[in-house]
């Protein structure tokens, strides 16, 4: 948001409406933590404050994304999330697509098994929340002691994309 003002006005009036407020910190293109300025930071704990009682209180690795802060936690994508991408082949998240770029129908329950212990590189400064989210009781599970299979390299051949919109018009 341009205008972190506007974050705190919007939640107030949804949370004055009956609705529920959320937050989100906007990451960067691998899905890595970008750090709020100070001032952004008090309105980031203001707003969250507004969402205690909501689902959102689920969130909380957030405070140390605000600050700057590694979070310390496990990522079970590629086991308890999947991500498949318009190809077919299933991705740790939209962040590390080619981690493991295996076809959604050779994915074995063994491959999922590995994935939820595998250690993620990028977990100490990830921002994607709904990875998190799903994954919140399995930071007290399982410890993750595997390295992560080789990245799939993208296909050279991209399948010809459907053009939306070019067929034919009204008659
Ligand atoms: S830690 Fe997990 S959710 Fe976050 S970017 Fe890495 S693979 Fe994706």
């Amino acid at each position: 948001m341009k205008d972190p003002e506007d974050a705190l006005k919007i939640a107030h009036r949804a949370v004055e409406l009956g609705f529920t407020s959320t937050v989100g910190i906007i990451h960067d293109n691998n899905g890595q933590l970008k750090p709020l300025g100070s001032h952004e930071q008090e309105i980031f704990e203001e707003v969250m404050a507004l969402g205690k009682r909501s689902f959102s209180r689920f969130n909380e690795f957030q405070h140390n994304m605000a600050r700057g802060r590694e979070h310390k936690w496990r990522c079970r994508s590629g086991s308890r999330y999947l991500y498949i991408c318009e190809d077919g082949l299933v991705h740790w998240c939209s962040q590390q697509r080619g981690y493991p770029g295996i076809p959604l129908a050779e994915y074995t329950p063994e491959m999922r098994h590995r994935e939820y212990s595998t250690k993620k590189f990028c977990a100490a400064q990830c921002t994607v929340s709904c990875v998190q989210q799903v994954g919140i009781l399995d930071n007290w599970r399982d410890p993750q002691n595997l390295q992560p299979m080789p990245m799939t390299p993208p296909a050279t051949q991209q399948a010809e994309l459907v053009q939306i919109g070019q067929g034919r018009g009204p008659t």
